[in-house]
């Protein structure tokens, strides 16, 4: 039967052991309203332009007959723990719709009401969360990153009360409902809770659907099919993870069901970009004092995560030295490409031997002067043999530059620019490298804070500036974006208040 889609009439988890999702229809609203729509992500999709589709479609208040609506079930680890069933609490499900040259996507809302995964949560989503999630998955796309996109933003027309930060002093917010959609949902917690269940029939339909549709390029049978689908996971997770260290996006909820099976970067909750540098810098005010997601254990922590991938996978690929190798092998995998990266952010056209001594001497110095992490590689871009240094990185700096630190900085760039002089390509070349790896603009928090206002108080200039800005990300298309967080916003840098 199809659940209700609202809290009220029924407010109890749904347990289905055998399936992974359930029919639901989405509560609809009384008066959508649209705030942004992608038009361009539409058409790509083929879902068209905007008067063929309407704010009925785009907040799930009306919908054709011939879609029908669900939410899946998934598990996970949640900060280390198993947290057994979980499932789309606030996601609906419309399908998949194909394009032109055959893609598909899959497209859900999110915000449209409870399903029968929400547990005792209502469904919604506050305008807050849906800016965030709206924009920075589209910065992501265009940083050239995998990700889920968004297609629409907009008003559900009713509030949504929340506790922010558990002050016990709860406040309506206006409610939101995006669409966003991805190749596919699929996360990592879909398999766990097919193992954890011991339903291994469905965890072999499910391995086997996802392989055939988003695998296409393994070809081989049996056990073997299944472990080159692990290895491709595995890859596919440290290639984003070493483009997450690239710009500096710290996720904040590395949990396993926040862990998509494609290598996309999935549910932008607590999120940040890193303003200073800090390899301890979490987002998540829950995270605290653990920091189990901090900026710098990102790539750690996706091992973790691949290890419980691997024991729900286990009743497939029954091989416990090839799992433990190819787990093992991930650190290897993962260092060589981040080194790769950062290579390529310092502009050097091939990996020395000597490399991983000067990336470590560079980050220890960035971890003890915290300059901006962003805009230091753009400053980078601008050094020549008569450069100031201290001129030059004091607008990156969010403390005093103490002579001590500029002697110290001062060392780092002598020994860089006798790494540089190492390169077989010209100068220019070596500069346009960099500018292709280190982005001019970034969606800083304080940056959403001062859109999300505006938009509350139903202005879209800035929402508009800063949909220009991260689509061009390379460019300096607003040069007010490119300096470092303003000092009154120092406190919301790290602040769960806009997740
Ligand atoms: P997250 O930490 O955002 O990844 O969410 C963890 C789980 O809680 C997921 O199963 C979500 O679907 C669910 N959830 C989060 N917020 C809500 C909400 N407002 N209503 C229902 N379920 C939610
Ligand atoms: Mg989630
Ligand atoms: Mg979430």
């Amino acid at each position: 039967d199809v659940f209700p889609g609202d809290f009220s009439e029924n407010p109890m988890q749904r347990n289905t052991p055998k399936v992974l999702f359930s029919t639901v229809n989405p509560v609809g609203f009384n008066n959508p309203e649209l705030i942004v729509f992608n038009e361009k992500l539409s058409e790509e999709i083929g879902l068209g332009k905007f008067n063929e589709v309407d704010i009925n479609f785009l907040t799930a208040t009306n919908l054709p007959e011939n879609i029908k609506t669900y939410a899946t079930a998934y598990a996970g680890h949640q900060f280390g723990n198993w947290a057994g069933q979980l499932g789309d609490g606030r996601a609906i499900l419309a399908g998949e719709i194909t394009n032109e040259t055959g893609e598909k996507n899959e497209i859900q809302w999110k915000g449209a009401g409870a399903t029968p995964y929400s547990r005792h949560a209502d469904g919604r989503a506050v305008l807050r969360s849906s800016v965030r999630e709206y924009l920075m998955s589209e910065a992501m796309h265009h940083l050239g990153i995998p990700t889920t996109r968004a297609l629409s933003l907009s008003f559900t027309g009713e509030n949504v009360v929340r506790d922010i930060m558990y002050s016990g002093n709860p406040q309506e917010e206006k409610g939101a409902v995006i669409i966003r959609t991805a190749e596919s949902f699929l996360r990592f917690g879909h398999f766990e809770l097919m193992s954890a269940q011991k339903e291994i029939n469905t965890l072999i339909d499910l391995a086997d659907f996802t392989i055939e549709n988003y695998f296409k390029d393994i070809k081989s049978e049996g056990e073997q099919k299944y472990k080159e689908f692990f290895t491709e996971v595995c890859k596919r997770t440290a290639d984003l993870m070493v483009e997450w260290f690239r710009v500096g996006f710290v996720h904040g909820v590395m949990n396993t069901d926040n862990m998509s099976i494609l290598g996309l970067t999935i549910d932008y909750g607590p999120y940040s970009m890193l303003d200073e540098y800090d390899l301890n810098f979490t987002p998540n005010t829950t995270d605290l004092p653990g920091r189990r997601y901090a900026f710098g254990k990102q790539g750690q922590i996706s091992q973790w995560n691949l290890w419980q991938l691997a024991n729900a996978l286990f009743p497939i690929i029954k091989d416990e030295k090839f799992l433990e190798d190819t787990l093992n092998n991930y650190g290897n995998y993962f260092w060589e490409t981040h080194d790769q990266m950062l290579c390529r952010k310092f502009g050097f056209d091939d990996l020395k031997k000597d490399d991983d001594e000067f990336f470590t001497n560079w980050q220890a110095l960035m971890q003890e002067l915290q300059f901006d992490y962003t805009l230091f590689f753009n400053q980078l871009e601008k050094l020549d043999e008569n450069s100031d240094f201290k001129t030059l990185f004091s607008t990156v700096s969010y403390g005093f530059l103490e002579d001590s630190k500029v002697k110290k900085l001062e060392h780092f760039l002598l020994s860089y620019q006798l790494r540089l002089k190492e390169n077989t390509v010209s100068k220019e070349e070596s500069l346009n490298l960099m500018r292709e790896t280190n982005p001019k603009f970034i969606l800083r928090n304080y940056l959403l804070y001062e859109c999300i206002e505006e938009i509350n108080n139903g202005k879209t200039e800035m929402l508009e500036k800063l949909t220009q800005a991260l689509e061009n990300p390379y460019k300096e298309v607003f040069p007010e974006f490119s300096v470092k967080r303003p000092s009154d916003y120092d406190d919301v840098s790290g602040c769960s208040m806009l997740s």
